[in-house]
């Protein structure tokens, strides 16, 4: 934190809400927190927005990134999921069909309809 004197200097971020479009943040690098895929070149952030109470994710340019992280803002680091990463597996594609069979064979064997939610 950077004082002069006995005050507290804080800096003030503008921001894009995806609710109320342009906001300033005050103390924007306590309220704004970047998040940064480790798997693609995607970084974006988000905040409360003062003007709505919602939190706003945003899509960051490399420029924003920098400027963010110099004053800075936390930064989360977030990785793809691992399933987009498996090999496809060989034989015919999932259908509707298929999840009406399987749901036909529960009932057979299960007695699902027989159930009672509590
Ligand atoms: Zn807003």
């Amino acid at each position: 934190m950077d004082t002069v004197g006995a005050a507290r200097l804080v800096t003030v971020v503008r921001a894009w809400c995806t609710t109320c479009g342009d906001v300033a943040l005050a103390d924007g690098a306590r309220t704004v927190v970047l998040r940064v895929c480790l798997d693609w070149p995607h970084a974006e952030y988000r905040f409360w927005c003062p003007g709505c109470a919602r939190v706003s994710a945003v899509s960051a340019s490399q420029q924003q990134l920098a400027i963010l992280q110099d004053i800075g803002c936390a930064t989360e680091a977030w990785r793809l999921p691992r399933e987009l990463f498996e090999p496809v597996p060989a034989g015919a594609a999932f259908t509707p069909d298929d999840v009406l069979d399987w749901h036909l064979a529960l009932v057979v064997v299960v007695g699902v309809d027989d159930l009672e939610y509590a």
